[in-house]
């Protein structure tokens, strides 16, 4: 049995913001509709309920601290070089805010906006009309994110359809520390990705193009380590991006698994999506202006495209969404609690 209720989350500009509140016997979720973001993962465990996502206690905090904590991104995840992109001979030009290059949406992209909230079997339904020339994309695009909670699955659901061909890349932006969202540091979160290969990236954090062998290299996370053994290792990927910010290139649905020795919760990630972006947090700043949670404190596994792909021969069919297409794409997040002595 899973239920669902609400709560008034805070205001933006006088309108009401609520939060949703999903819970079954074996997980909770709340989920509000400023940026359709992720506020609360509760997983009970013989300790006690455990929130393993790191994310803001009201609208306010989530549009001035957060770095897209929780949150839903568009409409394009991830970096677009140089904030351009070529479609049908029309070149389009996007908002920059990652210096020379334009990051998940632009300046006001899905998580800064609105939704229109509805309660759904088992979870809630967020809905956004993206409108024609927002942050410089083309066509106007109905987008809904569908989260509900099957025991302790946390399962999202996009769907989108376009009046114009256009690019599109949608991903959850959630931090998970399965030490708890306030223990401080993920380097003891064990963590296995299911690929054999990832994209190695400029100093503007661009992929260069070709994938490459995690092989024999400390970006291989095959067989589960934990994420701090390697995190410092003196390896040029690590270093450009101040540690892991790169794509996985997925074997198949099974994306990644995450276990904390610390409180017995294992995290199990599915998805439909080619790439996993695996961040550790590299940007989080404590208590210096932006985020209250400081570096390493929480990572991400962003199920999406490969980034930058409309501006890749290779790949650029990826992220193109053609007209009156109906996408649908589905991320299962997965927890469970081993019982602890
Ligand atoms: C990106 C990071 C970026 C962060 C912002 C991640 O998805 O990979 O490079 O700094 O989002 O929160």
């Amino acid at each position: 049995m899973t239920a669902v209720d609400k709560r008034l989350f805070g205001t933006v500009d006088g309108a009401d913001v609520y939060e949703y509140i999903i819970t079954s016997d074996k997980l909770t979720v709340a989920v509000c509709n400023l940026g359709a973001t992720v506020t609360k993962i509760i997983v009970p465990t013989a300790k006690g309920n455990i929130d393993v996502a790191l994310c803001y206690e009201n609208p306010e905090q989530l549009l001035t601290l957060s770095d897209y904590n929780g949150a839903t991104v568009g409409r394009c995840a991830n970096r677009i070089s140089g904030g351009r992109f070529t479609l049908h001979g029309n070149e389009y030009t996007l908002f920059c805010n990652d210096n020379a290059n334009h990051l998940h949406g632009g300046k006001r992209g899905y998580d800064k906006r609105l939704f229109e909230a509805r309660e759904v079997s088992c979870g809630v339904e967020m809905r956004l009309f993206d409108k024609d020339g927002e942050e410089g994309y083309c066509g106007n695009v109905d987008f809904s994110v569908t989260f509900t909670v099957d025991g302790g699955a946390l399962l999202i659901e996009y769907r989108a359809k376009s009046d114009k061909d256009t690019v599109f890349n949608v991903t959850n932006h959630s931090y998970f520390n399965l030490n708890g969202q306030d223990d401080g540091c993920i380097s003891d979160n064990l963590l296995q990705i299911n690929a054999d290969g990832y994209l190695p990236v400029d100093e503007g954090l661009i992929p260069l193009g070709q994938v490459q062998s995690v092989e024999g290299t400390p970006m291989d996370f095959r067989r589960a380590k934990p994420i701090g053994q390697d995190l410092n290792a003196d390896f040029t990927q690590l270093k450009i991006a101040g540690g892991y910010d790169h794509c996985y290139c997925l074997s198949g649905s099974f994306a990644a698994k995450a276990y904390s020795p610390k409180t017995g919760i294992t995290m199990d990630v599915f998805t439909d999506r080619k790439g996993l972006q695996f961040y550790s947090g590299n940007f989080l700043k404590g208590n210096k202006g932006k985020s209250v949670y400081p570096k390493h404190s929480g990572f991400c596994l962003e199920t999406q495209n490969y980034p930058n792909a409309i501006n890749t021969a290779e790949y650029c069919r990826q992220s193109l969404l053609p007209k009156d297409q109906n996408f649908y794409s589905k991320t299962t997040y997965a927890f469970y609690a081993a019982d602890l002595q």
